[in-house]
């Protein structure tokens, strides 16, 4: 029997630095609300990306150990879903509180663990906290409808839990994606087995802890840990009723079909090629800052990152200015003040996209700047990639089909607005997209027009917030875009719909023939 303890193995307080860890901690488990040490054989390694120091070992949790959190979490459910809506609520209000007390330790350990720096690490805590915010409110979305459909005879409509279901999270946003589905799947009354990205547990770790001190009971919300093996056993495992993945096209692709496949729901949203078009009629400065905010912030490691800009017309000559407001950007650790950007996640991460940027330049297009081999005096051991802006990209290059995920913006040039949207509806992903132009009618026109999800009109991460729903397209969701994560859709999702018609009559009935016939209530 392994040994619990109830304190986490995540610090109470970080030393806001990239210093060596002494003696790292291993990450645990999150069973029955309480910390356990796992029993693995297989460690993975995860590493500060600034420097390459070792932060945890993550395992790869036993079988043992996942089949108990699913264990843990079908023996929570019935109680969990017989708790009073308001009760839930209430733990709801405690959680909130506590994400925001813990903020700060919340956002540097992702700085730690993920790289990005600590004031997009507030971001990325804040951004979950107000999915989190928002399910405090469900008790106004949880009624159902009800309607006398004849006379003595009505039908009711009820929202109600699924059971046990699951989330498996990518590694760019370690606090905002996990928040994505523990507020909402356990407010209606879910239990949910968490599987954080091996990468960057800590903020989900965190997560759990301020879940326990909240009130959840125990076996609401488990966590898990591992790469593709956990996933396997939660696709294959009866007892979960619903996955929902965030994460690459490789692996979301995968997931959806074999989750589909044993009758599960799934929601998963994949990655994405966001396209700004850029017209001379804009207001040029804002233009420029977006466009250079959006594309090297979190070192491009954003799925609303925008990779890729679309010059109309004679802004192509403005790309130069995109690369001067680059270059200022200052790229260093996250815990150092007036850092702009900060490592990769990986030396893999810093390879392939390094390599994306070589296959630009066999291919014939202009590294206006070029990001390679640049890296802060202080770090020289992390994964630095620098501001890159490649020009006169064009559509069949390799840089341009795929997603890079890393500080590197491609700049394609067309003459007109409709060569800008009949290439970016060419793209097959369909995550985000932004126009900059002072034309409403212009903007209109593109708006209507443009296949992907989330438009952004001088807007350049069109993300919406959370009483709305985060709406990808094409390439950029499984199964169509059916199943969206947060807002309405996202509480259709976690919840099973059921309808009860009901007759009540005071007299009996008065033929003794039964009818056979289809009732139509006509
Ligand atoms: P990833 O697909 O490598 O990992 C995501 C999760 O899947 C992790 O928990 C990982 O353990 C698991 N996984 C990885 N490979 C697997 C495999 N072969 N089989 C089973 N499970 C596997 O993604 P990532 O690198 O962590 O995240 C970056 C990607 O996520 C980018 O493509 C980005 O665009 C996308 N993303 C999309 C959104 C969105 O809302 N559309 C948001 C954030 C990130």
């Amino acid at each position: 029997k392994p040994a619990t303890t109830s304190a986490a193995s995540t610090p109470e307080s970080y030393p806001l630095s990239h210093a060596p860890i002494e003696s790292p901690v291993d990450t645990q488990n999150f069973l029955d609300n309480k910390f356990v040490e796992s029993k693995a054989t297989t460690w993975l390694d995860l590493y500060d990306p600034a420097t390459n120091n070792l932060v945890t070992r993550v395992p790869q949790s036993t079988d043992e150990e996942l089949k108990a959190a699913v264990d843990s979490a079908q023996k929570a459910f019935p109680a969990w879903r017989d708790t009073s809506l308001m009760t839930r609520q209430q733990i709801m209000f405690k959680y909130v509180a506590l994400i925001r007390q813990n903020w700060d330790r919340l956002a540097a350990s992702i700085t730690l663990e993920q790289g990005k720096t600590l004031a997009d690490a507030k971001g990325d805590v804040l951004r979950g906290l107000q999915v989190a915010e928002t399910a405090c409110g469900i008790t106004t979305q949880m009624t159902g409808e009800v309607l006398e459909v004849a006379k003595d005879m009505e039908t009711r409509s009820y929202k109600e839990p699924l059971g046990v279901v699951a989330a498996i999270c990518p590694f760019n946003f370690p606090a905002m994606i996990p928040l994505w589905s523990i507020p909402i799947a356990t407010v209606v009354g879910n239990t949910i087995v968490v599987k954080p990205s091996e990468r960057d547990p800590g903020a989900c770790m965190i997560l759990a802890e301020l879940a326990e001190k909240a009130g959840f009971p125990a076996g609401v919300i488990n966590i898990i840990h591992g790469s593709a093996k956990t996933v396997d056993f939660i696709l294959d495992e009866p007892r979960i009723k619903a996955v929902s993945f965030v994460g690459s096209n490789k692996a979301g692709e995968y997931i959806y079909s074999r989750a589909s496949a044993n009758g599960k729901r799934v929601q998963a949203n994949l990655g994405a090629k966001n396209h700004a078009a850029v017209l001379p009629d804009c207001n040029k400065n804002h233009a420029l800052n977006a466009i250079t905010g959006a594309a090297f912030g979190a070192a491009g490691q954003r799925c609303m990152a925008l990779s890729t800009c679309v010059m109309v017309g004679e802004t192509k000559d403005w790309v130069p200015e995109i690369a001067e407001r680059a270059k200022a950007l200052k790229m260093n650790g996250g815990f150092e003040e007036d850092t702009d950007l900060g490592p990769v996640i990986s030396p893999e991460a810093q390879k392939r996209i390094e390599g994306l940027i070589a296959s630009a330049e066999e291919e014939g297009a202009t590294i206006l700047l070029d990001g390679r081999g640049q890296k802060p005096e202080k770090y020289p051991n992390g994964n630095w990639v620098g501001p890159t802006i490649i020009a006169n990209v064009k559509p069949h290059m390799k840089c341009y089909k795929e997603e890079i995920f890393g500080p590197v913006l491609v700049c394609l040039n067309v003459a007109t607005v409709d060569d800008a949207i009949e290439l970016i509806n060419a793209n097959e992903y369909g995550n985000g997209t932004a126009i900059f132009t002072c034309s409403g009618a212009t903007a209109g026109r593109f708006q209507r027009e443009i296949e992907a999800g989330q438009v952004g009109i001088n807007v350049p991460i069109p993300v919406p917030l959370p009483m709305f729903s985060f709406t990808g397209n094409k390439k950029s969701v499984a199964g169509g875009g059916a199943n969206t994560f947060y807002g309405k859709p996202g509480l259709a999702f976690y919840t099973q719909q059921k309808t009860v018609t009901s007759l009540w009559r005071s007299e009996d009935a008065v033929a003794s023939k039964a009818s056979v016939n289809m009732p139509t209530h006509s």
